[in-house]
């Protein structure tokens, strides 16, 4: 009889998930900060990414834990609270790093890969109110489902779990106001799979519109705020509708946890420091960026790398959205649990070292 060793990954597959981890964790377009996640099955042990970890550093550090995959799948199926707290079903002395809080949303797919990222193309469409028929026309041929937006964790990967039960063979899995997972048998199959799609759902960013960097320059000096180095954010700031989008609220997940609910635009004739104000009114932080209508957009100076990245993913994302599509955003509820989100502070601590 063989025994599984329980802490050793499997050789093979686990060096080509690494691989390609690290490969999609490095593309800003698939994977913005701490967020996307990957995992492979072996035996009954599921290794995952852990919490607050980069899968840009796949190769170069040991990021991946290992959990008990039947456990868990018994905690989901029973509906059990602790099901909601990966952190129960890592293997013991296998690591100090915490898996996923995604984790129950790979251990339902029954494919050995399983792939989860926050791919802008997939965004560009998942936050639309008429998603559902543009997904249809462009996924035509793949085993795709779309699932309106849960709060990531084991509620999401009931209803997920759910549709799986329905149609096996379903690898391609839409996740409204959040992203994409694709699974497959290998991790050469699902890289494919995760390429395909990524294609399927392309689409060109709007055209370039005229910045006024001194104005922004001018408006910045003696501020918290300075310009940033992604000069696409611009965009954000020079269409009276596209502001309109952007500060009405929050699209997804990772914005609400990196840049704080919707985006903040100056009033006319308010300064920086009173836009701020009003915002730390509401018991929020100061925002991470302000846009200024007509002119730009302003950052802080001590915006973390995940905040940063959030924000150009905010840009990249509406710049392939047409400035009258009807958006459907996260409803107050949602935002606010996110943030009271025990394990997200913890991820958001981890990643502001
Ligand atoms: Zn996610």
């Amino acid at each position: 009889m063989i025994v599984q060793n329980r802490l050793e990954p499997p050789a093979q597959p686990f060096a080509a998930l690494r691989k390609m981890s690290a490969q999609i964790g490095r593309d800003p377009m698939l994977v913005q900060a701490a967020g996307g996640n990957t995992s492979v099955k072996h035996g009954d042990v599921m290794w995952i990414k852990a919490s607050g970890t980069l899968l840009a550093d796949a190769v170069a550090k040991d990021i991946f834990v290992p959990v008990d995959l039947p456990d868990m799948q018994k905690a989901l199926q029973a509906n059990e609270p602790r099901a909601d707290r990966p952190a129960e079903f890592l293997i013991p002395g296998s690591s100090q790093l915490r898996p996923s809080i995604e984790t129950s949303l790979h251990a339902v797919f029954s494919q050995a890969v399983v792939v989860h990222v926050h791919c802008v193309h997939t965004l560009a469409h998942a936050i639309l109110e008429n998603r559902e028929t543009l997904l249809a026309q462009r996924l035509e041929g793949f085993e795709w489902a779309l699932v309106p937006y849960a709060k990531p964790g084991a509620n999401l990967a009931r209803i997920v779990r759910g549709l799986l039960e329905e149609n096996p063979k379903i690898d391609v899995i839409i996740l409204g106001n959040h992203g994409l997972i694709v699974a497959g048998d290998s991790v050469e199959e699902t890289h494919q799979l995760l390429n395909k799609v990524h294609e399927k759902l392309a689409i060109s960013p709007n055209a370039d519109a005229k910045v006024d960097l001194v104005g922004l320059q001018s408006l910045a000096s003696g501020s918290a705020y300075e310009l940033p180095y992604y000069l696409p954010l611009h965009q954000l700031a020079l269409d009276e509708k596209r502001v309109q989008q952007a500060i009405f609220g929050s699209l997804y997940p990772d914005h609400v946890i990196f840049c704080g609910i919707a985006a903040t635009a100056l009033n006319p004739n308010e300064t920086l420091d009173q836009a701020a104000q009003r915002v730390v009114a509401t018991g929020a932080p100061p925002p991470v960026f302000v846009i200024v209508p007509e002119c730009g957009v302003l950052m802080r100076k001590d915006a973390s790398s995940g905040a940063i990245a959030l924000m150009r993913c905010l840009t990249d994302v509406l710049s392939r959205v047409s400035v009258d599509a009807e958006l459907i955003y996260l409803s107050t509820e949602q935002n606010l649990e996110l943030l009271d989100w025990d394990a997200e502070k913890y991820r958001q601590a981890l990643n502001a070292k």
